[in-house]
């Protein structure tokens, strides 16, 4: 089995361990007769592994009993309109900053259920950083600040959560979380679609706290982040085998060291990518130093008629997913938790050996 360097935004890479652990779960769990994908969820069986991975998930980021971990469907996206929903009502401003793709995507569902303060928008920064703090217009009592911590398209990091009084921390870690420590006491919800540093897509967590739940309170259960809680996230058929390779996911983090051990490897992983960026005249990374992303890194060629070649050769060398998104071009290099120091070694060689073929 010849396994590439995987270098997709998301879905994305997973440790191989976690996936050999996963396909022996699929015909025969646990000498039971059965694949684990062919339980209930409301077996004990299956209420047991759920049961740990909330653990799991618990121990790594150290979340208090003040906070629920739900164990959602819907994506990202969704929360995107249902935090709105759940955390404000009607009357309530609500603060959004907009540094890149998906905090506008955030800000688009915000304005279609609540009265939207836009705290600064990096536009006109083409949103290669982080409008400056002392920019940002916020409201006093806005309902919540919404964020995204990591913008996985444009590459661009916010690596503190940012200080806004007391008015409660709302963010969108879809594609940082579990890749360094975070103090969770800072936020009011936290947020993140599985399929970048979590495990398989269909499964979104949100770290909530409870009293926070209570405000808006949807009238419908599905919709209700309070709902969802009081039934352990099993109101209705939880993606129970994505919970599961979640579960595995949190198990190797652990075994990994835990986020702080995560931190220092994802660390020493993109400033090698990054100095090899900056170092050479060919590739160009165009994001302000202070918010470069660690996990997702984009370049571009300077010569962008060799994009295509760059990509053909990379995949023929075991490089995949390199292409940068549709909506900026050039190269993206997403290096979640799962993607070795070995694979950026590897990427970094290649890149050099491409620009003194072509520069
Ligand atoms: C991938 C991603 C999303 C979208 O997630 P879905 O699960 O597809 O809804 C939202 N925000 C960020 C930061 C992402 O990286």
């Amino acid at each position: 089995m010849a396994r590439v360097f995987n270098f997709s935004a998301g879905p994305a890479a997973l440790p191989l361990e976690v996936l050999e652990e996963a396909r022996e779960s699929l015909t025969d769990w646990q000498g039971s007769g059965m694949g684990l994908m062919e339980i209930s969820h409301r077996s004990k069986a299956f209420v047991s592994v759920a049961e740990q991975a909330e653990a799991d998930i618990r121990e790594l980021l150290n979340i208090s009993d003040d906070y629920a971990v739900l164990f959602l469907q819907g994506g990202a996206t969704q929360q995107f309109a249902l935090i709105p929903l759940n955390l404000s009502d009607e009357g309530q401003i609500v603060d959004q900053l907009v540094t890149g793709s998906w905090s506008k995507k955030a800000l688009k569902e915000g304005k279609s259920a609540r009265n939207v303060n836009i705290v600064a928008d990096g536009a006109d920064l083409n949103y290669a950083d982080v409008p400056a703090r002392d920019s940002w217009r916020l409201t006093p009592d806005a309902a919540y600040f919404h964020y995204c911590s990591n913008e996985t398209i444009g590459g661009v990091e916010i690596h503190e959560a940012p200080d806004v009084g007391d008015v409660p921390l709302v963010t969108d870690m879809s594609s940082t979380i579990l890749s360094r420590p975070i103090d969770v006491s800072r936020f009011g919800l936290i947020y993140a679609g599985a399929q970048k540093n979590i495990g398989p897509s269909g499964l979104t967590i949100v770290i909530v706290r409870k009293d926070l739940v209570e405000r808006g309170r949807p009238a419908s259960d599905i919709l209700n982040y309070a709902a969802h809680a009081e039934g352990g996230s099993m109101m209705n058929t939880p993606p129970t085998f994505a919970w599961y390779v979640a579960g595995l996911v949190f198990a190797w983090v652990k075994k990994q060291g835990g986020l702080q051990a995560m931190a220092e490897l994802n660390k020493a992983k993109a400033d090698k990518l990054y100095a090899a960026v900056d170092g050479s005249d060919f590739y160009a990374n165009p994001v302000a130093p202070a918010c470069r992303s660690w996990m997702n890194i984009p370049f571009t060629l300077a010569k962008p008629e060799l994009d295509g070649d760059f990509l053909a050769q990379a995949d023929a060398a075991g490089l995949t997913n390199l292409k940068g998104h549709r909506s900026v071009g050039g190269m993206r290099a997403s290096i979640y938790n799962a993607v070795s120091i070995d694979a950026i070694d590897t990427l970094v060689s290649f890149m050099e050996e491409f620009e003194r073929s072509n520069a």
